[in-house]
C-alpha cells in the first residue's frame, strides 16, 4: 500500500522543496520506490531532480487538464524514484479546472491509477493554500508541515490547520497530519532554540524527532541537479534527511505492526 505525503505550508521558502527532493532521494536510497509530485509552478523540484524544466514535454499540467496520461509523463530519476514533472505551464491549471465538476479531487483521481506502484507518492505543494494545495490535500493519506525555525515561522500555521480541517470534513475524511518538521535549525541561534520549544509545546509528539539544520550544501546541491545525497552524501544536510527517511519507515514499520494485531483474531472463552 503506497503512502501520500503533501508536504505543505503556505508560507514561503521554508524548506518544502528541499524537504520534497531530499526526503524522495533518501527514500529511494532505501529501496523504497518513491514518487515525488511536483505540484508547484516554480518546477524546483524538477530543477532539483536534475531535468531541465524548459526541456519538459509534457507536464503535470497535462495530466490534470486530460491531455496527458500519467504514466506517460512520470520519468524516472534513478532506479527507485520517479518524478511527475512541473513548470510554468501548471500556473494555468486554475483556469482549465474551472470547467471540472469535483475539481479539488482531480490530482486524487489521476494518482489512483499508478498508486500501487509505490511505497511512498511525495507531492511538494506550491506555497500558496489555493486549488492545487487543495488538490494535494484531497489525493494525501497525510500532511508533513516543513517550518523554519527563524521569525515569523508559525505565522500562517493556524490557517493551513483551518484548511485542513475543512478538507477533512469536506473531501478527504482520512486526511492526517504526519508531523511538523523543524527546518533550517541552527543551535547557536536562540530563535531556533525558542521556534523549537514552541513547536514542541504546540504540535507534542507531532513534531518529528530528526530536525534539519542549517546546512550550506543543501542550498548548493538544487544547482547542480542533484539531491544532497549523491551531491555531497556526508553533509550534515544528507545525514539529516537521512535520519528523517530511517523515521518515517519507522513509524510505517509500527503501523503495520500494530494493524497486524488488529488482525489476530480475538479468542473467545470457548477457546480455552
Ligand atoms: P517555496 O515556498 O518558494 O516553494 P520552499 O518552501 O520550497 O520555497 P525551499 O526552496 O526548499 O523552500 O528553500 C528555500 C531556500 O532555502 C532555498 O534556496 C534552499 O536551497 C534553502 N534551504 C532550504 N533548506 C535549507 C537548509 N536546511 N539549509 C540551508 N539552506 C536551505
Ligand atoms: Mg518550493
Amino acid at each position: 500500500m503506497s503512502k501520500i505525503l503533501a508536504i505543505t505550508n503556505q508560507k514561503g521558502g521554508v524548506g518544502k522543496t528541499t524537504t520534497s527532493v531530499n526526503l524522495a532521494a533518501s527514500l529511494a536510497a532505501t529501496q523504497r520506490r518513491v514518487l515525488l509530485i511536483d505540484l508547484d509552478p516554480q518546477g524546483n523540484a524538477t530543477v532539483g531532480c536534475g531535468i531541465d524544466k524548459q526541456q519538459l514535454g509534457d507536464t503535470i499540467f497535462e495530466v490534470l487538464t486530460d491531455q496527458a496520461e500519467i504514466s506517460d509523463v512520470i520519468l524516472p530519476v534513478s532506479q527507485h524514484l520517479h518524478v511527475l514533472p512541473a513548470n510554468g505551464d501548471l500556473s494555468a491549471v486554475d483556469l482549465y479546472l474551472m470547467e471540472e465538476i469535483a475539481r479539488e479531487g482531480k490530482l486524487r483521481r489521476c494518482v489512483t491509477s499508478i498508486s500501487e506502484r509505490y511505497e511512498f507518492i511525495l507531492i511538494d505543494c506550491p506555497p500558496a493554500l489555493g486549488l492545487l494545495t487543495i488538490n494535494a490535500l484531497a489525493a494525501a493519506d497525510a500532511v508533513m508541515i516543513p517550518v523554519q525555525c527563524e521569525y515569523y515561522a508559525l505565522e500562517g500555521l493556524a490557517a493551513l490547520l483551518e484548511t485542513i480541517k475543512k478538507i477533512q470534513k469536506v473531501v478527504n475524511a482520512k486526511l492526517e497530519i504526519d508531523g511538523v518538521l523543524r527546518t533550517m535549525f541552527d543551535p547557536r541561534n536562540s530563535l531556533s532554540n525558542d521556534v523549537s520549544k514552541q513547536l514542541l509545546a504546540r504540535f507534542k509528539d507531532k513534531v518529528y524527532r530528526t530536525v534539519i539544520p542549517r546546512n550550506v550544501r543543501l542550498a548548493e546541491a538544487p544547482s547542480h541537479g542533484q539531491p544532497i545525497l549523491s551531491y555531497d552524501g556526508k553533509s550534515r544536510g544528507a545525514v539529516a534527511y537521512l535520519a528523517l527517511a530511517g523515521e518515517l519507515l519507522r513509524r510505517a514499520e509500527q503501523e503495520k505492526n500494530l494493524l497486524a494485531l488488529a488482525d489476530v483474531p480475538v479468542l473467545s472463552t470457548e477457546t480455552y
